[in-house]
């Protein structure tokens, strides 16, 4: 395994995305919050996924809610994950826009945003940092040529995320998505300048975000490994 997802304790999430994923599981996020009621298990565990990994080079932070919510769960998973091994590089998926210490003790801050105009509002920091863009209809019609020139220069990664469907769970969700999404050929244009664009930035396309299987595995509060976000 080379990439681990650490999920931060679920909670009502500060923000109300009308796109959420995490909106469109069946199981609706309920696990038991081990890393509140039985901290040293939960802690055990995941040095113990850490340990048996020795291939691991990733750790994701993230959650079913902000994770920045839970700010002294994410700076203990940096501290483990550092304390067992400091090579494996460590990222933090936020929407979070506001300055924070805790930025910067990351390798890879990663900013989900999901309209074009916040593209210049943002004052990203971090050692690395990603804009993560979720493709709703607020792009259509941008090349990637002006998405990059409405992002600060110092945002090194790009990855555009495909909105993705919960398959039925969620119907409002679903209705958003269905009426939201990208547009067919700002999409086709973007992966066309995607493939031929040869600058300094690092541009990735991701289609299948949710889709685990061959790429990491989950780590949640209940301090269990999970091979997808169904699995319960
Ligand atoms: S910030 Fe993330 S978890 Fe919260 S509502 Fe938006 S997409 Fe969902």
């Amino acid at each position: 395994m080379k990439s681990l997802q650490v999920v931060t304790p679920h909670m009502e999430c500060i923000f109300n995305c009308p796109f959420c994923i995490a909106k469109g599981h069946k199981h609706n996020n309920v696990f038991v919050n081990n890393y509140l009621y039985n901290y040293d298990l939960w802690k055990n565990n995941l040095i113990k996924v850490i340990n048996d990994n020795k291939d691991l080079k990733y750790v994701v932070i993230t959650g079913t809610n902000e994770p920045m919510q839970s700010k002294e769960c994410v700076n203990d998973i940096i501290d483990i994950v550092r304390g067992v091994n400091k090579d494996i590089q460590i990222e933090l998926q936020t929407r979070y826009y506001k300055q924070d210490d805790i930025y910067n003790k990351l390798d890879v801050v990663a900013y989900s945003i999901a309209n074009i105009n916040l593209l210049k509002k943002i004052r990203p920091t971090g050692n690395i940092i990603r804009y993560v863009i979720i493709m709703t209809d607020t792009f259509n019609w941008y090349s990637l040529y002006e998405i990059i020139k409405l992002i600060p220069k110092n945002v090194k990664q790009i990855t555009f995320k495909r909105l993705i469907d919960t398959n039925g769970v969620n119907k409002k969700v679903d209705d958003y998505i269905l009426n939201h999404k990208i547009n067919d050929d700002t999409l086709y244009k973007l992966k066309d300048d995607i493939q031929k664009y040869s600058g300094e930035l690092s541009i990735r396309l991701d289609m299948e975000c949710m889709h685990c299987e061959g790429r990491y595995k989950i780590f949640r509060e209940n301090g269990k490994l999970y091979n997808n976000w169904e699995e319960l």
